[in-house]
C-alpha cells in the first residue's frame, strides 16, 4: 500500500518522539544529488544530511560494498577479530597519516571518545593528577547531543532541563587565538583543545586564515592535545580531504563521521598516533557495532569513491563557482546579505534579523522549486549538496535559488 506524504508525517508525528523540526518533505529515493518524495517529486538534495552523503545517494560502489558484506558477515562484536576491520583501519590510517584507528558508529561517540582519550593522555603522559583534566571547547560549538557533549553546548534547546551536565570544560570564543593563548597560560590543568576546523551547525564560520595552524602551534607549546572534529567538514566536503589540510595542520586527534560512510551505514572514528592511542587498554573502551564488517566495507568503499571520483577537487571547484555566482546576485536582492563557506559547505544569510521565518519561508519555496535546504541558525541557510554534482546542475541550482530569493525582494 502507498503511502501519502501526509500519512507519512501523521504516523511519524503520532508515534515518533521529536526530533529536528523537519521540512515536510517525505522521501522514498534517491540517487547521486537527487532525492525523491513519495508524490514523485525530485529534489536536489542541498543538505546531504548534513553532510554525510558526501558521495551522493546510494553510490554503486558504495550499496555493492555493503550489500555483498551483508551476505557475508555482520557482526562479530570485537569479543572476536573479523576479516574487514584490519583492512579498513590499515586503508583509513594510510590515507589521513596516523598510527591508528578507533572505530565507532556515530558522531557523537566518536567525539566522547576522542575526550575520554584526551583525557586519559593526560593522567598517564601528561602527568596531570586525579580528575582534573579539563579541555578547551568554543562558544557556539556543535559536537552532538550526549549529557557530557550538551553540558558545554550554547544552545539552550539542546541543554535546557537535562542536567545535571559533566565538568571540565572551559569555554573560549572561537577564531580568538588571544583567548586561547591566554587560557593555556593561564591554566595548567588543560589537556586538549577541541575545535570545528568550520563550525557547521553554528552557521557554516569560517575562521580566519591562520587560526588552525597558530591554534596547533599553541597547543604544541603548551603540550595540549590539538582534537579537530571533522564529523562535518572533514572527507573532502571543504574541497580537500580534511578542512584542517587548507592551513596544514596535522591534529593530535582526529574525529571524523557522517560522510566516512557516505551516509550509507553509521561509521565514525577516532585517529591518533600510537603515543597517543596507547593508552587504551583492553577493557577501556568500545561498542558491540564500532568496527563491525559492514561498517568496515561500506567505509572502505566510500574513501574509495573520494579519491576514484576526486571528490575533494569537485567541491573545491565547484565551491568557488557557486559563490562566485551568488556574490554577482547579492548585490541586486536585498533579502541576502552575504554567502560564505570553504568547498561546498556554504551558507547565505538572510536579511531577517527578528527571527528565521523569512529563511524557513525561503527554505519551504525552495522545495516547492526542487531544492531541498533548511535554516541552520536563526536567519542562516546552509547549502551542502553531495560532492558527486557536476557543474550543470550545480548552475541549475544557482537559478533555482536565485529564482527563489527574487520573490522574497522587500
Ligand atoms: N560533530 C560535528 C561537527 C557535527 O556537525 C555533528 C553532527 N551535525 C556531530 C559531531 C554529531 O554527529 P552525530 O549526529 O552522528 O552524532
Amino acid at each position: 500500500e502507498k503511502i501519502t506524504s501526509e500519512g507519512a508525517i501523521a504516523l511519524e508525528d503520532k508515534y515518533g518522539a521529536h526530533n529536528y523540526h523537519p521540512l515536510p518533505v517525505v522521501l522514498t529515493k534517491g540517487e547521486g544529488v537527487y532525492v525523491w518524495d513519495v508524490e514523485g517529486k525530485k529534489y536536489y538534495d542541498f543538505l546531504s544530511a548534513y553532510s554525510a552523503v558526501n558521495q551522493g545517494h546510494c553510490h554503486p560502489k558504495i550499496v555493492k560494498a555493503m550489500t555483498d558484506q551483508a551476505q557475508t558477515l555482520t557482526l562479530t562484536s570485537r569479543a572476536f577479530y573479523n576479516d574487514m576491520l584490519g583492512k579498513y583501519e590499515k586503508y583509513a590510517t594510510e590515507i589521513f597519516g596516523f598510527d591508528k584507528l578507533l572505530p565507532m558508529n556515530t558522531g557523537a561517540e566518536a567525539v566522547e571518545t576522542a575526550l575520554k582519550l584526551c583525557r586519559k593522555w593526560a593522567y598517564e603522559k601528561k602527568g596531570l593528577s586525579g580528575n582534573e583534566a579539563q579541555i578547551v571547547v568554543c562558544e557556539n560549538n556543535f559536537h552532538g547531543r550526549t549529557t557530557t557533549i550538551i553540558s558545554f553546548s550554547n544552545d539552550p534547546v539542546a541543554r535546557k532541563n537535562f542536567g545535571p551536565y559533566t565538568t571540565g570544560f572551559i569555554k573560549i570564543e572561537y577564531d580568538n587565538l588571544e583567548a586561547l593563548a591566554e587560557v593555556l597560560e593561564q591554566n595548567h590543568n588543560i589537556a586538549g583543545f577541541l575545535v570545528e576546523p568550520i563550525q557547521g551547525e553554528a552557521g557554516v564560520y569560517v575562521p580566519s586564515e591562520g587560526y588552525l595552524r597558530e591554534a596547533r602551534a599553541l597547543c604544541e607549546k603548551h603540550n595540549v592535545l590539538f582534537i579537530a572534529d571533522e564529523v562535518q567538514t572533514g572527507i573532502a566536503r571543504t574541497g580537500k580531504m580534511l578542512a584542517v589540510d587548507h592551513e596544514n595542520v596535522k591534529p593530535d586527534i582526529l574525529i571524523l563521521g557522517k560522510a566516512l560512510s557516505g551516509g550509507a551505514y553509521p561509521v565514525s572514528a577516532v585517529l591518533a598516533n600510537d603515543e597517543i592511542m596507547g593508552v587504551i587498554q583492553p577493557g577501556n573502551h568500545g561498542s558491540t557495532f564500532g568496527g563491525n564488517p559492514i561498517a568496515a566495507a561500506v567505509a572502505i568503499a566510500a574513501l574509495e569513491v573520494v579519491k576514484n571520483e576526486e571528490l575533494a577537487q569537485n567541491a573545491e571547484m565547484l565551491g568557488l563557482l557557486f559563490r562566485d555566482e551568488l556574490n554577482k546576485f547579492i548585490p541586486n536582492c536585498n533579502v541576502v546579505n552575504g554567502v560564505r563557506g570553504k568547498g561546498l559547505l556554504n551558507a547565505i544569510l538572510i536579511n531577517d534579523t527578528e527571527d528565521s521565518s523569512t529563511a524557513w519561508d525561503i527554505c519551504m519555496a525552495l522545495k516547492e522549486n526542487g531544492l531541498l535546504a533548511k535554516p541552520t541558525h536563526g536567519n542562516i541557510i546552509r547549502f551542502a549538496p553531495p560532492l558527486v554534482m557536476n557543474r550543470e546542475q550545480l548552475l541549475d541550482c544557482v537559478e533555482i535559488i536565485k529564482t527563489t530569493l527574487k520573490r522574497f525582494e522587500k
